[in-house]
């Protein structure tokens, strides 16, 4: 069969850039990959096509001579398919698999079951308003595994201890030729263990560890919000067989303030002004998260108009300056009114030329002649 141009098979231009081939191939793997297509031999065939296609490409001098000479260059060392997965060499093809199947895949390599790395762990952590815009400590309580004293980790009866899973001989995995591949899967007597226990211990019931609480101190930068998530290094829960620990998420919920809400990095507001200050303009005092400011509002202003307050809202995560206040003012209709305010405001509807005394007639009987 006459080998397909590399550039053809990842479906890119003579010109992709590495990032256009890397998320090619990624895609490509994805859809082929074995796993995903037991026993179909042209999945499997495409699938080396693509893995012999990258290795070439993502390597820019196999793909300089590969661009001048085509397959045949290849011959100065290129792929060895025989090698199998080990001899993909130079090309980061670990790290693109590491990417896309998660240490699943690597667990099944023919290598024996290594270390594990540990769960990662999720906190929800409430915080108010204030605190996700200028930022705060919170000591988060997590829970925390914990070698068992019963069994000092053994998971079996004091007195007793685990036995070697005779099925897989300890390494947890039965291995099986599938094609070009050789596939690992778990064992099934010991559930991947490699070992056995035959009484557990009663405290930890097997599991070698039991759950204890431990406190975190958690540094919260300013311009987090609701849905942020923290990433704690090595803080989950510990690996296996001396793998590393997971992460600790700290996810954000930040609690509703009384009078301020935020879009983005804006904090929106809205202000009350009186009937004569939308009128007649005024300076008006309006809360910001960092206390009183004074904003300035043009006479003849109507209800709902919006003023930006530049750079009073929330600082940008991860990014330089703060976001705006958007002031709403709200323009508020008097409701209870001294004789002296009532004669002033009938006088101004009159000079206006305003019905003067709307209450002259009853409501009702304005309604009827409206209604004719
Ligand atoms: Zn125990
Ligand atoms: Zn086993």
């Amino acid at each position: 069969m006459a080998k397909r141009d590399y550039y053809e098979v990842l479906g890119v231009h003579k010109n992709a850039s590495d990032a256009e081939i890397k998320k090619a191939y990624r895609r490509l793997a994805l859809q082929h990959h074995p796993d995903k297509n037991p026993g179909n031999k042209e999945a499997e065939e495409k699938f080396k096509e693509l893995a012999e296609a990258y290795e070439v490409l993502s390597d820019p001098e196999k793909r300089a001579r590969y661009d001048q000479f085509g397959h045949g260059g290849e011959s100065f060392g290129g792929f060895r398919p025989e090698e199998g997965f080990g001899g993909f060499g130079g090309a980061d093809i670990g790290d693109i698999f590491g990417d896309i199947f998660g240490d699943a895949f690597r667990g099944r390599g023919s290598r024996p079951r290594g270390p594990e790395r540990g769960s990662d762990l999720r906190y929800n952590l409430e915080i108010s308003f204030d605190e996700a815009a200028f930022g705060t400590e919170a000591n988060i309580r997590i829970p925390k595994a914990q070698e068992c004293t019963n069994c000092h980790g053994s998971g079996a009866k004091p007195g007793t201890s685990p036995t070697t899973c005779p099925t897989c001989g300890g390494s947890g995995q039965v291995r099986f030729q599938q094609g070009f591949f050789s596939v690992s899967r778990s064992c099934s007597q010991c559930r991947g263990e490699g070992r056995i226990i035959k009484e557990r211990c009663t405290e930890c019931g097997g599991q070698g560890r039991v759950k204890t609480y431990k406190t975190l101190s958690v540094k919260v930068p300013a311009g987090v919000e609701t849905g942020s998530r923290l990433r704690l290094h090595g803080e989950g829960e510990p690996g296996g067989r001396g793998g590393p620990p997971g992460d600790l998420y700290v996810v954000i919920s930040v609690r509703e303030h009384p009078i301020f809400s935020r879009h983005d990095d804006d904090v929106l507001c809205e202000v009350p002004i009186s009937i004569t200050q939308a009128a007649l303009g005024a300076e008006i005092e309006v809360p910001t998260i960092e206390g009183k400011v004074k904003m300035k509002v043009p006479s003849g202003v109507q209800s709902g108009a919006h003023f930006r307050l530049k750079a009073k809202g929330i600082a940008k995560l991860g990014s330089y300056g703060r976001g705006d206040q958007i002031v709403t003012v709200v323009v508020e209709t008097p409701t209870r009114l001294t004789q002296r305010q009532k004669e002033l405001l009938e006088e101004f509807a009159k000079i206006s030329g305003q019905d003067v005394n709307p209450i002259g007639k009853s409501f009702f009987e304005k309604v009827r002649d409206l209604l004719g």
